[in-house]
């Protein structure tokens, strides 16, 4: 099925905004995505029609409340293949559902000198939990180095992963770059000596199928709002027979059984790690998000970004003195670039001044640009709803820049 652009951004009300008197050009969607009038019409009827504090109601607004909510479950349950529904955790986002797991896995299976393995090329939200895990259980963090062309090598990965290593959080997808790490390779070679592995899939749900049972991770994480759903929503995977073993992340409501001040009993998954009064507006408007992607097939999206991808890859290389940053045989509809020594920022701020909006800066992977030796990149990031006009823009636009500053 081809994709129908028109259509498409019809949908997507914000795309019509009008920035310093020129058309709106959002190439920032690694950073966060727009939403379809389906997922605002979505959260709005939760408010208009239905608003009410979830399980355990006896009147009919809290059932439908509840019910809506835990079909949106259902809905992520299905969209990334887990086994059961019980197996998704409602979290604020990959960066919570990260310290949940960093959490809770140190506090029930970590000792000091248990080594966690990463990659060079994460993001922070997978390196600083397991930092704050080394100050606080003496473990050790550990990471995959990468080439130039911003891959994993993977020649020492049987030194990596040895028998002190307890857990491996490799990125599905990196945002500074795009490369599609090889994780299925990983989670074998990890699993060939019985350790567990996190994917975390922030860049990568919106981007690429992704079948948790199939990949047969034991955790995977993402956001809601880089997958044209609400903020403050996100998911955590995991594989029941570990989830049961984990301590609880946060305490209070909706996570126990029974209170008394001699000891209190734990709910049962999902609701041990959901503490508190669920984000039911955002669980909906996730499930929404879902539907909207299903509507459109995500191969089909994933087909077009790679058009996109590819298009604007040719056009931009012809700009002189640009350096390309992430040159992954596989990669996904990320372009990070610098042109000559132009700080990235100033070039991000004159793209603004001509209504084009791309992110500048180490997109919160510091330790990547310490590798390439850069302050950062300017990134150009594609979704579902950007046109090959819009990358002549950027590219043209680009150019402009690239000459004014010599
Ligand atoms: N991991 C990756 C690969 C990301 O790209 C991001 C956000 O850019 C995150 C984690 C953190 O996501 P959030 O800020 O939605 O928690």
């Amino acid at each position: 099925m081809d994709i129908n652009i028109e259509q498409i951004r019809a949908d997507f009300p914000i795309l019509k905004e009008i920035v310093y008197g020129k058309p709106l050009v959002y190439l920032d969607n690694a950073a966060t995505t727009h939403k379809p009038q389906q997922v605002i019409d979505a959260v709005s009827e939760v408010y208009l029609k239905y608003n009410s504090n979830i399980h355990r109601g006896v009147h009919h607004l809290s059932n439908v409340c509840t019910e809506a909510h835990e079909n949106a479950r259902v809905k992520v349950q299905q969209f990334i293949n887990a086994k059961h529904t019980h197996e998704v955790i409602f979290t604020r986002g990959t960066t919570e559902s990260i310290n949940l797991l960093a959490a809770s896995f140190g506090d029930t299976f970590l000792q000091p000198g248990d080594e966690i393995l990463v990659s060079q090329l994460e993001h922070h939200s997978n390196i600083v939990p397991w930092q704050l895990l080394e100050k606080r259980k003496g473990i050790v963090l550990k990471y995959i180095p990468i080439n130039q062309a911003g891959e994993l090598i993977l020649d020492n990965i049987d030194e990596l992963i040895n028998n002190k290593t307890k857990l491996v959080a490799i990125a599905h997808i990196s945002n500074a770059l795009g490369t599609v790490n090889p994780i299925k390779t990983i989670i074998d070679l990890a699993h060939s000596k019985n350790i567990p592995v996190m994917i975390d899939g922030a860049q990568a749900v919106q981007h690429v199928q992704v079948d948790v049972q199939a990949l047969n991770c034991d955790f995977y994480v993402f956001s809601g709002h880089k997958l044209y759903a609400p903020t403050g929503i996100g998911v955590l995977y995991g594989k029941e027979e570990w989830l049961n073993q984990m301590e609880p992340y946060h305490g209070g409501g909706e996570m126990i059984k029974t209170v008394s001040f001699e000891g209190t009993t734990f709910n049962e998954l999902p609701f041990k790690f959901e503490a508190g009064t669920p984000h039911y507006s955002g669980s909906v408007g996730l499930g929404a998000a879902i539907d909207y992607v299903n509507t459109i097939g995500i191969n089909t999206i994933a087909q077009y970004e790679q058009e996109l991808l590819s298009y604007a890859s040719q056009r931009l290389a012809s700009i002189p003195n640009i350096r390309f940053f992430g040159t992954a045989a596989e990669k996904a509809s990320v372009i990070s670039f610098l042109i000559g020594s132009v700080h990235p920022f100033d070039i991000g701020t004159m793209l603004d001044k001509m209504g084009i909006a791309v992110r500048t800066g180490h997109h919160c992977a510091q330790p990547l640009m310490q590798y390439y030796q850069i302050p950062g990149t300017i990134r150009a990031s594609f979704a579902l709803y950007n046109t090959k006009a819009e990358i002549d823009k950027l590219a043209d636009a680009t150019e402009r820049v690239a000459q004014l500053f010599g």
